[in-house]
């Protein structure tokens, strides 16, 4: 890291005090090697922002944690380890980073899909059922996100439920 530059005559600084602030910045008041003079600076961690563009628009801020949720909940009764879910969702939030920090909702949607679809097909179609109910009510239907044919087979109890979640 390099000096910061006195604001006064653009001289070198040195820190002569160092304090947490309440939000969590740094503070540091420091001193102009050349004038003298003290002033206080901040740093605080800039955090990339990620959103969700909606269907109709809208960007909203990425939510880890309802995106967890949601995937948590198809797989709810299904042989899926927590952490699986949790790297899932990781996986996700790179790929937002990745796309320059925003995708679609419908995108998002489809990455949940294929994740869910490599650890268990249950889960799966619970989440296509909620995601977009044309998934799971015809899986046949041509340019949508389908099941691997071997799941297409499976009763579509898990999808059924779906009716709980609105
Ligand atoms: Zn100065």
């Amino acid at each position: 890291m390099g000096f910061v530059h006195c604001p006064h005559c653009d001289s070198a600084s040195h820190v002569v005090e160092t304090r947490r602030a309440a939000d969590g910045a740094v503070r540091r008041r420091r001193e102009c090697a050349s004038c003298g003079r003290r002033f206080t600076t901040y740093e605080r961690y800039e955090l990339a922002r990620l959103f969700v563009r909606k269907r109709d628009g809208e960007r909203q801020p990425f939510d880890r944690a309802k995106l967890r949720d949601a995937l948590l909940r198809a797989a709810h009764k299904r042989p899926v380890p927590a952490d699986q879910i949790e790297r899932l969702v990781d996986r996700i939030e790179r790929e937002l980073r990745d796309a320059g920090g925003e995708l679609s909702s419908r995108r998002i949607g489809e990455l949940c899909l294929i994740g869910l679809r490599e650890l268990d097909a249950g889960a799966y179609l619970q989440f296509a059922g909620v995601f977009d109910p044309a998934i799971s009510g015809s899986p046949d239907r041509s340019g949508s996100v389908r099941p691997a044919s071997k799941d297409a087979e499976l009763p579509a109890k898990a999808a059924s439920k779906r009716g709980t979640d609105g």
